[in-house]
């Protein structure tokens, strides 16, 4: 038997928010993360009530914008704006919104720790970091993400077609703000099997995210790749266009 009842292999919000529960267990938890926190993550960071009030945390210092409403848009064509529920969603940046949780989770975070092998013993599991250290427990979660180190190395059933997304941050004109501010917007049809989103994250700032869901992942790519090419810098086209995009839908 191991010193830990229980290893989990990534500290997201799955893997922070499963330590939370299974600590207040009375279970002793170690969380390993290959990444240092706080550390950045492409997400829409749009989180409910409904799952917030799971995790009894004030997490209002770490809020970066409410959304009372969202605009979607299909390929410029047509457009419907939808209230949101009863309450506002809580928007947040993921390096703080994952950092915090890991820190109130309760259990042991190493971070900067990567593992590397994952073996099932006859008495629980045993696994292996970057740096060579044995560790073992008598359960394992896998919360390591997209690219699962756990799947694989277990030969769990994985998604056959991962999707890819790229996010630029771009401030924008007070018109802008005043048209969305506390709103959240979906673009449908601008990029191939996917969806642009756009959303405020700090007082000027905007967020926006460029999904493909399927291949051809690498068509979003190939377009963030020729911007930058022409531009020589990716960056500022990609928040040029972004602040064009969010111009002309707002004409629309
Ligand atoms: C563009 C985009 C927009 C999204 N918008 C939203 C949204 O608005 N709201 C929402 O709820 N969800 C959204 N999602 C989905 C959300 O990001 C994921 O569901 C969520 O991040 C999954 O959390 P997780 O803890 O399972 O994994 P992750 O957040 O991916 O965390 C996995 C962790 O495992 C670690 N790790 C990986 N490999 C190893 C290893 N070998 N050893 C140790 N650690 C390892 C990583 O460093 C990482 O910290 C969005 C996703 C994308 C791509």
């Amino acid at each position: 038997m191991g010193k830990y009842d229980v290893i989990i292999v990534g500290g997201g919000p799955g893997g922070s928010s499963a330590a939370f529960r299974l600590t207040h267990a009375g279970a002793h938890v170690l969380v390993l993360d290959k990444a240092r926190f706080p550390r950045y993550k492409t997400c829409g960071g749009a989180v409910p009530q409904s799952i917030l009030k799971h995790l009894p945390f004030d997490f209002d210092h770490i809020v970066s914008a409410q959304v009372a409403k969202v605009h979607y848009h299909l390929a410029g064509r047509s457009q419907v704006c939808i209230p949101t529920a009863d309450r506002p969603v809580k928007m947040f940046m993921r390096d703080k919104f994952d950092a915090y949780l890991a820190h109130q989770c309760g259990a042991e975070v190493r971070d900067g720790c990567t593992v590397r092998e994952v073996t099932e013993e006859t008495q629980g599991i045993r696994i292996v970091t970057e740096r060579g250290e044995v560790i073992h427990a008598q359960y394992l979660v896998g919360a390591n993400g997209a690219k699962s180190v756990v799947a694989r190395q277990l030969e769990l059933p994985r998604a056959r077609r991962p999707g890819g997304a790229i996010e630029v941050e771009a401030t924008v004109s007070s018109h802008l703000l005043e048209r969305y501010a506390h709103a959240a917007l979906f673009e449908f049809g601008a990029v191939p099997n996917g969806y642009m989103s756009y959303d405020l994250i700090l007082h000027d700032l905007f967020v926006s995210r460029s999904c493909c869901i399927n291949p051809p992942s690498h068509q979003i790519h190939a377009k963030a790749v020729q911007a930058a090419t022409r531009a020589g810098t990716h960056h500022n086209v990609a928040r040029f266009q972004v602040i064009e995009r969010l111009r002309q839908l707002a004409l629309a």
